[in-house]
């Protein structure tokens, strides 16, 4: 762990200045949370809308409860099993948190990462750490520091590299301000994981009739250059559709993407597959998906045929989730 790193990114934060940083789901974009004008650097940085607003990470107890006005029982629940991880709990925010860090909103999101680097930064800050991922508004996550620099470049001053991060996708989303917790983002804490511990949670879907519960849900994300098309149905019917639609997309001169996993790349040689690893392990797909989304944007495709994750179950939820947004909604069943 580069100590010396840690202790400027501290200053640094202090001083209202913007430091990329490690975390177990995907490399944060840190500024004081309390300081408004390092907050409206992030979302100059970022290019990020106004309206979408930032999680608040913290490494103790003690900073929580300057951030949040009060933790209904369920919350302190979660925060036992599940901190430090990758969760980030909704709750009533407290005055003094700045409105340009949550959007106008009287709630905040909190999270207390589960990252060596993470944890000794926000602790030697000694400030709370309003942090979105580190990447341009609508980018893939960055999930290596390289990612960061790509995105970023001159407009963070320190980006703090740790390797490529452990989970690869961000943090769990829950909205703890109603009668029962409601899922606004799926991540690596698991619905099922939800569930055993506060009972029933229900799942925010975003239709443009109804109010935004999640600021960020209304946002196309996660997007590489060329377009996205995610293929859904039974493996080998998907497979075979793929083949079909890139022999077209082929003839017509396009340079054409595959995202597949290790069992199925061997029959994309004509094309440029890239792999999420193993059918059947989440786990892989989820570090590797980011990284490969940004890959096909150095390799130039000009579209992109994606088989989807073939389950929805635990970290699946989470996956298929960021495939459909990548993919801008072009479904494409068989
Ligand atoms: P990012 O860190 O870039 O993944 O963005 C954080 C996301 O957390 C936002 O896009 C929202 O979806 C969600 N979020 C943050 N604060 C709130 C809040 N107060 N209420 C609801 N959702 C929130
Ligand atoms: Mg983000």
């Amino acid at each position: 762990m580069n100590q010396r790193q840690i202790a400027l990114g501290a200053e640094y934060l202090r001083q209202g200045r913007l430091v990329a940083f490690p975390t177990e789901t995907v490399y944060g974009l840190g500024a004081n949370a309390w300081d408004a004008a390092a907050v409206r650097q992030i979302f100059a940085a970022k290019g990020r809308p106004a309206d979408n607003p930032l999680i608040v990470h913290i490494a103790d107890y003690a900073t929580l409860d300057q951030v949040v006005d009060h933790i209904p029982p369920a919350a302190c629940a979660l925060m036992q099993a599940f901190w430090p991880g990758p969760l980030s709990l909704v709750l009533p925010k407290k005055k003094q948190v700045p409105a340009i860090v949550t959007a106008g909103l009287d709630t905040v999101a909190v999270r207390w990462p589960n990252h060596p680097v993470a944890e000794a930064l926000i602790r030697q800050a000694q400030v709370p750490v309003a942090a979105p991922s580190a990447n341009r508004s609508g980018r893939p996550s960055p999930t290596l520091a390289q990612h960061v620099a790509a995105d970023l470049g001159e407009a963070v001053d320190l980006i703090i590299d740790a390797g490529m991060v452990a989970i690869g996708l961000e943090s769990t989303v829950v909205d703890m301000t109603g009668s029962e917790p409601i899922l606004l983002r799926p991540g690596a804490v698991t619905i099922e994981d939800l569930t055993k511990i506060v009972g029933p949670v229900s799942r925010a879907g975003y239709a443009p009739e109804q109010p935004v519960r999640s600021p960020g849900m209304k946002y196309a994300h996660y997007a590489p250059q060329a377009p996205l098309y995610l293929y859904l149905g039974e493996p080998s019917t998907v497979v075979q559709a793929q083949l079909g639609k890139a022999a077209e997309l082929a003839s017509q001169n396009q340079r054409v993407g595959i995202l597949t996993y290790d069992q199925f790349a061997a029959k994309f040689s004509a094309y440029t597959p890239l792999s999420l690893g193993q059918y059947d392990e989440p786990a892989q797909a989820a570090q590797k998906l980011y990284q490969q989304l940004r890959r096909f944007d150095e390799l130039n495709v000009d579209v992109i045929l994606a088989h989807g994750y073939p389950s929805e179950a635990g970290l699946g939820l989470a996956l298929q989730n960021r495939l459909i947004k990548a993919a801008g909604f072009r479904l494409v069943w068989v």
